[in-house]
Formats: structure tokens, C-alpha cells, sequence
């Protein structure tokens, strides 16, 4: 089947076990798990049957193996994975707070992690794997540098005839560089599968309905959209017009960490597989639940059988 390609920044990171953590005292962290936005999209993709490829940077050092090392195990091609000497592999520390917020402490500005391939390289690389989808974390998109490239090769890809899948996951933060803001609605323009939460949609559709903008971004070319919505399940738009909701299931909350990523993978890797719109959905809605159980950014990605046993008969 076609593969599924995605880019972005490779982080190795670090739990606190403690809540309201960094700001503290010394307390234990776990660590270092493999991590980034894109990373635990495609380990995702792969875990669901998805043949799967990756372009990303680690530096030549143990944290780089940690990440290079789990990719590989789970099947991701590491033809445009580069180790690059001199600079660290990219490092996040994470605390979780009381009121359910999490502070983050990033070392990736002067790591490898923003040194992915060059835009051409990695297009002619995705097509020669036989892509299908291209799909963008907005989490990579605050680097200007690799903004530049997601962009690239989106356009590029998309001109091919590649699907191209968004994840927006904006960062309020970054929303006053309009080179951001741009490179966020040029996408959600381009994709085929707009994937936004809440939280996204609030700032991209302000005041509008679901059925509303879904309607809108289909008929400019999207071919569904999927809104997630965190502990309410999810809710997901197609082509046909049919509305498709997912309550969510069940499950004690450990680590909310990657479960967008998560949903947003078993939904392509899906789609790509041939799945249906609405049983593509069901399992990503699962497959964000087994996300948040588990400590750890990818630690609770989860393969199809895991999925197919959290799902009643005829999903
Ligand atoms: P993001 O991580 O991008 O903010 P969400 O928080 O909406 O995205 O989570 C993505 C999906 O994961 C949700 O649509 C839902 O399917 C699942 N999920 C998230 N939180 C929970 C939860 N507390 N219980 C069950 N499922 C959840």
C-alpha cells in the first residue's frame, strides 16, 4: 500500500513524576522516552499497519540512538533520518501542574533536531517511497527554518497528487508572527484531512459550527475533517456529509501527552490502509484513549489488535 511521510523535529524527553514540578525543587524525572510531535505521529502510523517514513534530524549521541533505535523498531524507513555531528539530540522537560496544564523546558533551538533534510531531497525521497499522505504537526512549524521546509514539501507533494494531512496544534504563543499564521492557513487549505482540536478550532474558526467550517474546508478541497475533542471523544465531517461522533472511552488519565498525535495517526494510517471514513474514526478516538494512559510520549501508542479489543462489534 502507499506510505505515509511526515517531518518534523525528533526530541528525547523527560517526565516529572511529581506535579507542579519545575519550578520546585529537585524531584525525579523519567526519562529520556522518545518524543516530538512528529515522532509519535509516525511511530503511530507504523504501529497500525502503515508502511511509514520520516524526515528528521538526531545528533550522534545516545539520545539520537534512543529515537533512531525505536523508529526502527516499529518499521519507519530511515533513508531521511540524519545524524548530525557537533550538535545535541533535541530535549524536552515536561511537568504536569495540578490544574491539569504542563510546563515544558525545550533544548532544541541549538540541537539537531531542526536540521532536516533539504526540501527537494525529501520530496523526491517520500514519492521514490511510494507516499500516499504527507501530514504536518503545526508543532513544527514555529522554527522559521523548518517551516520553510514543511511548506516546501507540501506544495511540493501536493502538486504530485499526495494527499496532505494537518494536525494544527497552534501554539498561542507563536500566533503574532503572521509567518506563522500563514504557514498554518496555507496548509489547513492544502490538506485533505484537517485534524484540529478544540482548542484549534477556537482560534481558526472562531463562532463557527463544525458542520460549518467542515462543510467550507470540503468544499475547497478537503476531503474530511476530524475535530478532537479531548476527554469528549471526537467529532469527524466527510465528503458524503455524514456526521460522525465518538464519545470517549473511559480511562484514567495519566498522560495527556501525544494523544492528538495519536488519534491523528490511526486516522491516516487508516485511511491510507483503505479503511472506511467512520471506522477510521472510531479507532483513532480509541486509539487517543490508550494515548493518555500510559506515561511517557509514545509509550501508549498502540498497535490494531490493541484498538480492535477497546471497540464494541461493528465499529
Ligand atoms: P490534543 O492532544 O491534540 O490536544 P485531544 O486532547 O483532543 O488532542 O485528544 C485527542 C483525542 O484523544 C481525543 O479526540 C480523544 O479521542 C482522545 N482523548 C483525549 N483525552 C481523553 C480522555 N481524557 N479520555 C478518553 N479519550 C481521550
Amino acid at each position: 500500500g502507499a506510505a505515509v511521510a511526515s517531518l518534523g523535529e525528533l526530541l528525547v524527553e523527560f517526565v516529572c513524576t511529581e506535579k507542579d514540578g519545575h519550578n520546585r525543587r529537585a524531584t525525579a524525572y523519567v526519562g529520556p522516552f522518545p518524543s516530538g510531535a512528529p515522532g509519535i505521529f509516525i511511530d503511530q502510523a507504523a504501529r497500525v499497519g502503515a508502511r511509514a517514513i520520516f524526515a528528521g534530524a538526531v545528533g550522534s549521541d545516545a539520545f539520537g540512538t534512543v529515537l533512531t533505535d525505536r523508529l526502527g523498531a516499529v518499521g519507519v524507513s530511515d533513508a531521511l533520518i540524519r545524524v548530525v555531528d557537533g550538535v545535541p539530540t533535541g530535549s524536552a522537560f515536561v511537568a504536569y501542574n495540578s490544574d491539569g496544564s504542563r510546563d515544558f523546558v525545550f533544548n532544541i533551538a541549538h540541537s539537531a533536531a531542526a536540521r532536516l533534510p533539504g526540501a527537494g531531497e525529501a520530496i523526491a525521497a517520500f514519492i521514490a517511497h511510494g507516499t500516499g499522505v504527507f501530514h504536518i504537526s503545526g508543532s513544527s512549524l514555529g522554527d522559521a527554518a523548518m517551516r520553510e521546509t514543511a511548506l516546501a514539501v507540501a506544495r511540493g507533494l501536493a502538486e504530485a497528487g499526495v494527499a496532505i494531512s494537518f494536525d494544527p496544534n497552534i501554539r498561542k504563543e507563536l500566533l503574532g508572527d503572521p509567518g506563522y499564521f500563514a504557514a498554518v492557513a496555507a496548509l489547513t487549505a492544502l490538506s485533505t484531512y484537517v485534524l484540529p482540536s478544540e482548542e484549534d478550532a477556537a482560534v481558526l474558526f472562531p463562532g463557527e459550527a463544525f458542520e460549518a467550517y467542515a462543510d467550507r474546508l470540503i468544499a475547497a478541497g478537503a476531503e474530511s475533517v476530524v475535530l478532537k475533542r479531548g476527554a469528549a471523544g471526537c467529532l469527524g465531517r466527510d465528503r458524503a456529509g455524514a456526521t460522525v461522533e465518538r464519545p470517549a472511552h473511559r480511562v484514567e488519565v495519566v498522560d495527556p501527552t501525544g494523544a492528538g498525535d495519536c488519534f491523528c495517526a490511526t486516522y491516516v494510517g487508516l485511511r491510507t490502509l483503505g479503511l472506511p471514513f467512520a471506522a477510521s474514526v472510531a479507532r483513532a478516538n480509541a486509539a487517543g484513549a490508550l494515548a493518555v494512559g500510559r506515561l511517557g510520549p509514545m509509550e501508549g501508542n498502540s498497535d490494531r489488535p490493541a484498538l480492535e479489543r477497546l471497540l464494541e462489534p461493528g465499529s
